[in-house]
């Protein structure tokens, strides 16, 4: 037994020479196993390869029967090589035999030997074979010896990723790499898109394996680690670090990762043996990917994670910085796959080139998410280990309404998919032809449809799907996905804007809603027991009336010398209103003062969307100029029912009689007063629903840019007298048939509505 340190960095310099020479993958292959075992003094040394269907095939030997190259083969589990693969790590053993798992194949004639070493090919984590030593002695291989085959794994590695092995398996099942994956998470963003994986953080690619100069690989780890160092304490010191997408913990996690010396030391192990110092880190990444893979605990998990973002950081560092951006050079049909990623960075890329977002991260009201919706990119979110599974290039399909993702996917899954899209794509040719038609049912009732906004991006939607307005701006969006308090300066010119796109269509802004799950996250947040009933939108502006005067002004002065119209969230008393509706009149009066132009009409309205305010609708319309149903939170109210609760969400039906009768109060209150009314929750923007409002009295719906097609589709088909007629009465105590939705959609197919 010998521990010779110059042996490994000699066999990597032999290895290298064989890697450069004009021959066969095969022929490759076998001049490495004899070149290794030479190297280790072993009289065995074999190479098994992932398949696709979850075989490890034997791909070459030296020392084992020649004839059982690829025949002989092990299913992951199975067997020492098969444990290997399975746990991604190495098995270093004197008498193989007295292992539980030993398998004995009878075909390679390997009973001869009795010491055993064997270590995974790891690439980015991922195993795609397996490489043995074995001798007839009874010998433990001494560490060096395991670093060294681990190092050799690597080169065997970057053969399989390179594709020269894929044609040379014998069953043409194709090799683990190019496995198709299924893999599930949450659906963020409706719509299903097809394309090709681009990684928002590309993985780096290694191509410069063997090192000339150990000294000068070892320095040029030292300063790249230093670099690494300042990059992470300067970002720390930095104030505005949710403005570059990063959380204080994780860097601090970074931090604490890149001063870790045993991560050092293992780095600096692979450059003895031979590696550059990229290929050293990646080295050391890799065993550490594997065991990310393998970990349960979600916490630990979470700073593997770390460390593999850490050796990420630290290889782009080693290579030079500019391997960094994925946002130039989009394929056409991008799929982009990131672990997180904040939502200034979507908007980066090209829009028309993005055909959907996979993260491991990533929640429903992420901030991503919202900018995900309001591009119509197809998104899902929480898909573990993606990013280790898809390879730059590799075809996917993101399902954003089911939440699933197909990952290299079979030709029939392929076929079925562009299919769907296909189907929607028509459907979507249809509704654009409805765009100029006008949005009148069939009896002659003019619905006037509107749209939900609150970004910029979302504007040019009004003239693409034919909107008469936006019927409900959130504000808060520019709040949430700022990295500081907006200035009034900023939101003035953010409304301008918006008012520009807009293009004299009426635009109805509603002051911040935020609080609840809407957090910003530069306002101290207060621990709330029922956030969504608790310190959140109006609440909190009357409470704090800087804040609100604040916008108020910027959206006075955004509106100087033309309509302004804004509404107010979460009002449960009328009184409330009266307070807001003071604040706007002091900033009136406070502008005028000074000079400044202001808006020619200022409409003021309110959302009714708390229950109390279903019995002060007299008073209330008395003040107001308008009223908006937000029915999103006026059933989550009315019914008690977490609108985010997924367990409950779904457990009663807005279209049943006591919240119809809520709603049918609402527009005949309004009518009464001569008040404008609009329901802006999405009940507005499924036909069905819809329909419904339509029979209850609704002439003013608005709803996301997606759901205006469908909608006009149905109303276009709809006799709105007729179903008012039939509708109507079964709202009526003491009518005698039940289920409403089922009315409605007997209705509706009796009728030829378009649904
Ligand atoms: C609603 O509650 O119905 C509404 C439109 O507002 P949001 O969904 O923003 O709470
Ligand atoms: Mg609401």
């Amino acid at each position: 037994m010998r521990s010779n340190l110059a042996g490994p960095r000699l066999l990597l310099r032999r290895l290298r020479e064989v890697m450069a020479e004009p021959i066969k993958a095969q022929e490759r292959l076998d001049k490495i196993v004899v070149l290794i075992a030479a190297n280790v003094v072993a009289e065995v040394c074999s190479v098994y390869i992932l398949r696709a269907d979850g075989v490890l095939e034997l791909y070459a030997t030296e020392g084992l029967k020649r004839e059982a190259v690829h025949h002989a083969s092990l299913r992951v589990g199975q067997g020492l090589v098969g444990l290997i693969a399975a746990e991604a790590r190495p098995l270093n053993l004197p008498n193989a035999r007295a292992h539980p798992a030993f398998a004995y194949l009878p075909e390679t004639g390997e009973d001869a030997y009795n010491s055993f070493l064997g270590v995974p090919i790891l690439r980015a984590g991922r195993t795609l074979g397996v490489l043995v030593v074995q001798n007839q002695s009874h010998r433990t291989y001494l560490e060096d010896e395991v670093e060294a085959l681990q190092t050799t794994a690597m080169v065997i590695a970057e053969m399989v990723a390179a594709g020269e092995l894929e044609a040379i398996s014998q069953k043409g099942t194709g090799l683990d790499l190019s496995r198709p994956i299924h893999a599930q998470g949450v659906a963020l963003a409706e719509g299903v898109g097809l394309g090709h994986v681009v990684l928002h953080e590309p993985r780096v690619v290694v191509t410069n394996l063997i090192s000339e100069d150990t000294d000068a690989e070892k320095s040029r780890l030292t300063t790249a680690i230093n670099r690494l160092r300042l990059s992470i304490d300067d970002l720390l010191a930095s104030n505005d670090i949710a403005a570059v997408g990063e959380h204080r913990e994780v860097l601090e996690a970074y931090r604490m990762f890149a001063y870790d010396q045993g991560w050092i030391r293992k780095i600096e192990e692979a450059i003895r043996n031979g590696l550059t110092a990229e290929a050293s880190v990646e080295k050391v990444q890799s065993d550490m990917r594997a065991r990310m893979l393998r970990q349960t605990d979600p916490y630990l998990r979470e700073r593997l994670h770390d460390l593999d973002d850490l050796a990420h950081r630290l290889i782009r560092e080693l290579m030079g910085r500019d391997h960094g951006s994925a946002v130039d050079d989009l394929p056409q049909d991008a799929i982009i796959i990131a672990r997180n990623m904040g939502a200034a960075e979507l908007l980066d890329y090209d829009r028309d080139k993005i055909r959907g977002l996979v993260l491991e991260e990533g929640g429903p009201t992420s901030h991503i998410t919202i900018v995900s919706r309001a591009l119509g990119i197809p998104m899902v979110g929480q898909v573990h280990d993606i990013v280790s599974l898809a390879d730059a290039g590799d075809a996917v399909i993101v399902d954003g309404d089911a939440g699933e993702v197909y990952l290299r996917p079979a030709q029939d899954v392929q076929n079925a998919y562009a299919e769907k899209v296909r189907f929607r794509a028509r459907r979507q040719a249809q509704y654009r032809r409805l765009r100029n038609k006008p949005s009148v049912t069939k009896d002659g009732v003019e619905i006037a449809l509107q749209m939900n906004a609150g970004l910029l991006v979302d504007l040019p939607h009004l003239t693409e799907a034919g909107a008469a307005g936006v019927g409900l701006f959130r504000t808060e969006l520019q709040f949430m996905l700022a990295s500081s308090f907006p200035r009034m300066k900023e939101q003035r010119a953010q409304y301008e804007q918006v008012l520009a796109a807009a293009d004299g269509k009426p635009v109805t802004f509603r002051s911040l809603d935020i609080g609840g799950d809407k957090v910003l996250p530069y306002l101290r947040s207060i621990q709330e027991e029922n956030p969504a009933m608790g310190w959140r939108a109006l609440r909190l502006g009357l409470d704090r009336p800087g804040l609100l005067r604040t916008q108020i002004r910027a959206l006075l002065m955004a509106a100087a010398g033309r309509d302004l119209k804004l509404m107010f969230p979460m009002v449960a008393e009328v009184d409330e209103f009266l307070l807001a509706r003071g604040l706007v009149e002091r900033e009136l009066k406070h502008l005028r003062r000074h000079g400044h132009a202001v808006p020619e009409k200022i409409r003021l309205g309110v959302m009714v969307e708390v229950p109390s305010l279903l019995f002060q609708l007299d008073e209330l319309m008395q003040e107001v100029d308008f009223v908006s149903v937000g029915s999103n939170d006026l059933f989550q109210f009315f019914c008690a029912v977490d609108r985010g609760n997924t367990r409950v969400a779904d457990r009663f039906d807005p279209l049943s009689l006591g919240f119809l009768r809520a709603l049918k109060r609402i527009v005949d209150k309004a009518g009464a007063a001569h008040v404008p009314v609009t329901l802006c929750g999405e009940l507005a923007g499924k036909p069905l629903e819809a329909m419904a409002l339509i029979g209850l009295g609704f002439r003013d719906l608005s709803m996301s840019p997606a759901s205006l097609g469908p909608v006009k589709a149905m109303l276009r088909t709809l006799d709105a007298g007729r179903l008012a007629a039939r509708l109507l009465p079964r709202l009526e105590p003491g009518h005698p048939e039940g289920d409403i939705r089922d009315f409605l959609k007997r209705f509706a197919a009796e009728m030829d509505v378009s649904l």
